[in-house]
């Protein structure tokens, strides 16, 4: 398919940023960089590899050594912030403009994505300013009281999912803490990251403050993580991935903070309100491309409503609009690169023979080249199937019946993941009885992924370590020191 819209002024080329300077990679070298409706190269990044991150990090050393960022008082950083969060903000056309073209995310979702972005520093700004620090007195003997001091050098490694939003919640806490950054894009995506140096310097963010080197997760990704002067990791991607970084990390003994993959569950008891329960699973799976780590790619429902949930469920899929991601008609647009489709291709052939096909399985008509695929759902699939356990990360449901709440809690604990989890019942009980029991970070009840950015954000078992979220994202980017005085 004809890319149908082009962006102005793409650039042709994405270089680092480094001390406030644009600078190519000491070698020269650089990738390319597809776009995915034509799966054509329309750029070429930078390729950083261990110079680039040692030129980036002693950028940032210096300007956490040398300061003013990290001495700013906290009312002085939020300004800053708040003025990020007005830049970015206007952004917004533009930004949804390069997003929905490096990544094929539908436009009408991508013009979310600004706003988000922008909430996540104003958000930190307020914080930070109203952060207080624990002091204890012994009396007449002594005072105790925390020096909460910001860690140094962070690195970022962030995923192709939303880039932009998703590097804005490792950015503003860090920046808010007076950390210095060093921030490693995904390489599918990199060209929405490439407004920041813009935003940051007309906002006033000192020079090597923030500092980006674009690469190959195995090069500068690597890099970084072994960087001995960098004192913590942030990173949001795969859970494989995860696994290698907090490997990587130990001979330097960094904080990490690990946001992985997700295969969570939707539990739909016969008692729900099912309008509103298919209305979310649908948006659950198919929003986003499917390309979201909260996804809820497996649906459990009570055998009552089982097969009126799939005939209406299959109905709603089949009806989901796949097309040009700059359509405003568009409601699932092209996958990000065609590995990536390969990947969800080859999960949906398997599926086939694992399950049963209820809806999709196979290539849009009418959409002969770029990487779609039709918003597939499986029903009556076991939990022993693939399909069931693994993260797919594209429009694949898998639908499953159960029973009894035991059953129900069991197949929805019955993954590595435990990201999130979404219970649909009009028992109150019933719902936090299985909401408190279910192995997920976060849990939505008659509810979907709408919070509260003060609430923890993190999975448990293979979904994470560790959880940002309001002061917890502070804490990370900060040393807090015990000073204890006699009296
Ligand atoms: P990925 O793990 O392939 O890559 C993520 C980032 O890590 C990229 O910048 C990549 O270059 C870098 N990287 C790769 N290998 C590296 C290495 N050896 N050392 C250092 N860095 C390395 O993930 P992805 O495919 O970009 O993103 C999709 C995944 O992200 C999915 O699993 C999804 O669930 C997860 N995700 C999780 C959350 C969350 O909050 N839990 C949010 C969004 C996405």
């Amino acid at each position: 398919m004809a890319v149908q819209h082009v962006p102005a002024d793409l650039p042709e080329r994405i270089q680092h940023f480094i001390d406030g300077e644009f600078v190519d990679s000491l070698d020269g070298a650089t990738f390319e960089v597809l776009e995915p409706v034509s799966n054509q190269p329309y750029l070429e990044a930078s390729s950083g590899k261990r110079a680039d991150i040692d030129r980036a990090v002693s950028a940032a050393r210096k300007a956490f050594d040398e300061g003013p960022w990290p001495g700013m008082l906290p009312r002085e950083r939020a300004r800053v912030l708040n003025r990020i969060a007005d830049i970015v903000e206007t952004r917004n056309e533009r930004l949804a403009e390069l997003e929905t073209f490096d990544t094929g995310l539908p436009i009408t979702q991508a013009l979310g994505q600004a706003k988000r972005a922008a909430e996540n520093f104003r958000f930190f700004a307020d914080l930070i300013v109203a952060q207080a620090d624990d002091t204890y007195k012994v009396p007449g003997k002594q005072v105790n009281y925390v020096n909460r001091k910001p860690k140094g050098v962070a690195g970022l490694i962030t995923p192709w999912n939303t880039p932009f939003m998703l590097e804005s919640w490792k950015l503003a806490p860090a920046l808010a803490s007076g950390c210095t950054v060093v921030l490693k894009p995904a390489e599918f995506t990199p060209l929405s990251a490439g407004l920041w140096p813009d935003i940051f310097r007309e906002a006033g963010v000192p020079d090597g403050v923030f500092n980006i080197v674009n690469g190959l997760g195995e090069d500068a990704g690597d890099a970084l993580v072994k960087h001995t002067d960098v004192q913590l990791i942030s990173f949001t991607g795969e859970s494989d991935t995860g696994k290698l970084i907090f490997a990587n990390a130990a001979p330097t003994l960094k904080g990490l903070s690990m946001e992985l993959g997700g295969k969570s569950p939707a539990v739909v008891f016969a008692d729900a309100d099912l309008d509103a329960a298919i209305d979310s699973t649908v948006f659950g799976v198919f929003s986003l491309n499917g390309e979201r780590c909260t996804a809820g790619s497996r649906i459990l429902v009570e055998r009552p409503v089982y097969d009126e949930f799939v005939r209406r469920y299959v109905e709603r899929a089949e009806n989901v609009r796949v097309g040009d991601p700059h359509d405003p008609a568009t409601e699932v647009g092209a996958l990000v690169h065609p590995e990536h489709h390969e990947k969800v291709v080859g999960y949906i052939e398997l599926g086939k023979t694992e399950a049963k096909l209820a809806a999709g399985g196979g290539r849009p008509q009418g959409l002969e080249s770029g990487n779609y695929v039709q918003p597939t759902v499986f029903v009556d699939v076991p939990p022993t199937a693939r399909i069931f356990q693994e993260e797919i990360f594209g429009p694949v449901v898998a639908i499953t019946p159960f029973d009894t709440d035991e059953e129900a809690l069991e197949l929805a604990n019955g993954v590595k993941y435990g990201l999130a989890a979404y219970v649909w019942t009009s028992d109150l009980e019933r719902a936090h009885n299985l909401g408190q029991r279910v192995e997920a970070g976060m849990v939505w009840l008659n509810s979907h992924n709408v919070r509260d950015l003060r609430t923890p954000f993190g999975g448990v078992k293979a979904s994470g370590l560790g959880h940002e979220g309001g002061y917890r994202s502070l804490d990370f980017y900060s040393d807090q020191q015990a000073v204890h005085i006699s009296l």
